[in-house]
């Protein structure tokens, strides 16, 4: 990590399938300091997901031989299939200082905020439970069945929002970016986050007061 710079942080972004969170998080990467994690799933590819850029698909086995050996920082299985965050790349842009962007669903969440009780959880959540159901119809990449699971997980997850630190509403896209935005400018600006901003009011003049 070069001199002066502070630790970077766990942003993790979670909620319903149809919430935008994939769209949010996609616009948010390119900006300043954010780095995006890129999962392991044992789902499919839909059409037009690229490997190592939307997911690092893989079979069961692969995914079961990487959570044996620690691999993972959480995992968590959804609608039938398994996912995970590979631990080394969100430790190495920890170090460089960058803000780590987490897409994942509520129990994955949960069990970062356990072993870092530092991450930053933000729930996203369309305005209304009717639209959510259009957004996942509207998205036509789900079958009646696949649509009707996520929708009952989806009022799962709600019930978990309590315990995430943020609740954002995603009615427009840009406004929700600006909102999450404000929250990562605002948790930098916690006293326990800001020991170079400490240090350098300080100076050489440390020890004298
Ligand atoms: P999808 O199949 O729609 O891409 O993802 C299904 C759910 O899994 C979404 O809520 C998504 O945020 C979540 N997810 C994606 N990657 C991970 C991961 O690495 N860990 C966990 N716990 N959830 C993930």
């Amino acid at each position: 990590m070069p001199l002066g710079t502070e630790k970077g942080q766990l942003l993790i972004i979670s909620g319903p399938s149809g919430s935008g969170k994939g769209t949010v998080t996609k616009k948010l990467i390119p900006c300043d300091n954010y780095a995006l994690s890129v999962s392991m799933t044992t789902r499919n590819p839909r059409p037009g997901e690229v490997h190592g850029v939307d997911y690092i698909f893989c079979t069961k086995e692969h995914f079961m031989e990487i959570r044996d050996n620690d691999g993972f920082l959480e995992h968590a299985s959804f609608s039938g299939n398994y996912y995970g965050t590979p631990i080394s790349y969100v430790e190495q842009k920890i170090d460089e200082g960058q803000t780590v962007v987490l897409e994942i669903e509520v129990v994955g969440a949960l069990q970062v905020k356990d072993k870092y009780p530092d991450a930053i959880l933000v729930f996203l959540m369309p305005p209304t439970f009717d639209d959510l159901r259009r957004r996942l119809i509207e998205r036509g990449t789900e079958c009646e069945d696949e649509i009707e699971r996520r929708t009952r997980r989806a009022r799962e997850e709600m019930v978990e929002l309590k315990k995430y630190d943020y609740l954002v509403v995603n009615d427009d896209i840009e406004q929700a970016m600006e909102d999450i935005h404000m929250v990562v400018k605002a948790e930098k600006m916690k006293p326990h986050r800001s020991q170079c901003k400490i240090e350098a009011f300080y100076g050489d003049n440390k020890n004298e007061y």
